[in-house]
C-alpha cells in the first residue's frame, strides 16, 4: 500500500533502529505492521501535541498507551522530576517518595491495604501471581482470552492486541512447563469460570483480569461480571486479582474499581501511576501482602523499584488528578467518541464505538464485542485506511484495531476541532477499503 504523505526522517531513523534493534522497535506495536507505512519517530510532546522528527505536529489519542492523562509536558510534573532530578537519581535505599506514592494509591483504591511498587506492569502482574501461588499454595492460573497483563510467561497465551496484532497463536520461547497451568477461558463468560473451578478443584490459585479490558480493543465487562468472579474465587479458596495497569487512576481516581466497587484480592496498577516513568505497582489484602519478602516466604525485588524520580513523576501527576480532572477527560472522551461515531455513521461505515469510562475504541463491526472471538470478527482493513488518513491530517492513533484510544486533560477545543476536521475523509477511506492487498 502507498500513501500520499512521506515522513523521510522518520524513515532513515527507522532504518538505522533497525539495523541495531529486531525490527527496528523496542516494544512491537510501534512498529505499525498491523497498519503499514513508516513509524513516526516522536522528539517531543506538549499537551495534546506530539512532533515527530519530519516537524510535523499531530493531536495524540494515544497518551503513550495511556500514562499520559494530563497530556504531554505538564509543568508540574516536570518541576517535580527537574527537582527529583537535582537530587539524584538511584539510591538503592529506602526514601520518602515511595512512601509518599504508596500512600496516594492506599489513599485512593480501598482495597488496597498494602502495596508494592515496581517498574512495569509486567513485573507488576507477574508478581502478583507468584504471590497469589504462594499465598494459596495451588499452581493453576485462570486468564481470558484477549486479555494482556505484560509479556509474563505463563499470561502470554491468547494475549489480545500485541499478539492479535501480529497473529501469533503462540509465542515461541515460552515452554509448555510455562503455559501449561495457565487455564484461559473466553471473556464475559462466568459459566466458562465455574466450569474451570470444578474441573480444577482445590487447584487454582487465582483468576487475573483485566478490569474492564483495553488490549483487545474495549471490551468492558458485563453488569455482574466482575462481581461473579469475586463470588467464583472466594467460593472456592482462589484469589481474584484485578490488573488495571491500563484503568488505574485512569478512569475514575479509583480507577474502574471505582466505577464497578468490586473489592479484587490483589490489584496491579503501571501506566498512569508512573507520569510518564516506569513505575508500577501491586497490592491487596495485607494478610496477602505479608507473604511477600522480607516480611514473608513469597520473594520479589528490583535495583530500581521506587525510583525516586519516577516516584516524583507519579505522585505529581495522581496529585493533579482530581475529580475535575477526570470530569474534564470524560467529557473530552464523549466528545471525540460522539465525533468519530457521527462521521463513520454519516459514510455508512459499519461500526461501534465501545467505552469503559474515559477509554474507548472503534471496531469496524455493526455487532456488540464481547470478547476476543467478537473483537477479531470486525473488518480491521477498515481501520488500516481510517488511520493512515488521519496520520495524514495530524491526527495520531494506536496502529492497530485492537487497542484503547486515550486523552487526556489537555485536549482543548482546538485539538478537538483539529480531530473533527480530519474524520470526514478518514471515514470515507474507511467507507471506500476492499481490503485488497492488505495483510490479514
Ligand atoms: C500495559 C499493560 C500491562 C503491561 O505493562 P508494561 O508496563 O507494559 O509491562 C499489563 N496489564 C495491562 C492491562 C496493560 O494494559
Amino acid at each position: 500500500m502507498s500513501y500520499s504523505y512521506e515522513a523521510p526522517v522518520s524513515q532513515a531513523l527507522f532504518d538505522r533502529a533497525s539495523v541495531v534493534t529486531p525490527g527496528g522497535v523496542n516494544s512491537p506495536v510501534r512498529a505499525f505492521r498491523a497498519v503499514g507505512g513508516t513509524p513516526r519517530f516522536m522528539v517531543s510532546g506538549d499537551g495534546p501535541y506530539l512532533t515527530d522528527a519530519d516537524g510535523r505536529e499531530y493531536v495524540d489519542l494515544v497518551c503513550s498507551w495511556g500514562p499520559m492523562i494530563l497530556g504531554h509536558s505538564r509543568p508540574e510534573v516536570i518541576e517535580a522530576v527537574q527537582a527529583a532530578v537535582a537530587r539524584g537519581t538511584s539510591f538503592g535505599t529506602p526514601g520518602e517518595g515511595e512512601v509518599a506514592l504508596a500512600e496516594e494509591i492506599v489513599g485512593r483504591v480501598a482495597p488496597v491495604e498494602q502495596v508494592r511498587l515496581v517498574s512495569s506492569g509486567t513485573e507488576a502482574t507477574m508478581s502478583a501471581i507468584r504471590l497469589a501461588r504462594g499465598f494459596t499454595g495451588r499452581a493453576k492460573i485462570v486468564k481470558f482470552a484477549g486479555c494482556y497483563h505484560g509479556h509474563v510467561d505463563a499470561l502470554l497465551a491468547a494475549a489480545g492486541s500485541g499478539v492479535a496484532t501480529f497473529g501469533l497463536p503462540d509465542t515461541p520461547g515460552v515452554t509448555g512447563a510455562q503455559a501449561g497451568d495457565t487455564v484461559v477461558l473466553p471473556y464475559n463468560d462466568l459459566q466458562a469460570v465455574r466450569d474451570a473451578f470444578a474441573a480444577h478443584s482445590g487447584e487454582i490459585a487465582c483468576v487475573i483480569t483485566e478490569a474492564s479490558p483495553g488490549n483487545m480493543g474495549v471490551v468492558p465487562p458485563r453488569e455482574g461480571f466482575n462481581a461473579g468472579l469475586k463470588e467464583l474465587c472466594a467460593a472456592n479458596g482462589a484469589l481474584y486479582i484485578s490488573d488495571e495497569v491500563m484503568t488505574g487512576f485512569r478512569t475514575s481516581k479509583a480507577g474502574w474499581y471505582g466505577i464497578d466497587g468490586v473489592a479484587p484480592d490483589l490489584m496491579t496498577f503501571g501506566k498512569v501511576m508512573g507520569g510518564g516513568f516506569p513505575a508500577a505497582a501491586f497490592g491487596g489484602r495485607a494478610d496477602v501482602m505479608a507473604h511477600l519478602a522480607p516480611a514473608g516466604p513469597v520473594y520479589q525485588a528490583g535495583t530500581l523499584s521506587g525510583n525516586p524520580v519516577a516516584t516524583a513523576a507519579g505522585l505529581a501527576q495522581l496529585r493533579l488528578l482530581d475529580d475535575a480532572a477526570y470530569a474534564k477527560v470524560d467529557a473530552v472522551s464523549a466528545e471525540i467518541r460522539g465525533l468519530v461515531g457521527d462521521a463513520l455513521g454519516k459514510e455508512g461505515v459499519a461500526h461501534r464505538v465501545q467505552t469503559a469510562g474515559n477509554m474507548f475504541s472503534v471496531f469496524f463491526t455493526s455487532d456488540e464485542v464481547r470478547d476476543y472471538e467478537d473483537a477479531k470478527r470486525q473488518e480491521a482493513f477498515r481501520f488500516t485506511a481510517f488511520f493512515h488518513s488521519m496520520l495524514a491530517d495530524g491526527v495520531y492513533l494506536p496502529p492497530s484495531a485492537f487497542e484503547s484510544w486515550f486523552v487526556s486533560t489537555a485536549h482543548d477545543d482546538r485539538a478537538i476541532e483539529r480531530v473533527a476536521a480530519a474524520l470526514p475523509a478518514a471515514a470515507r477511506a474507511a467507507a471506500e477499503a476492499t481490503g485488497e492487498g492488505v495483510r490479514a
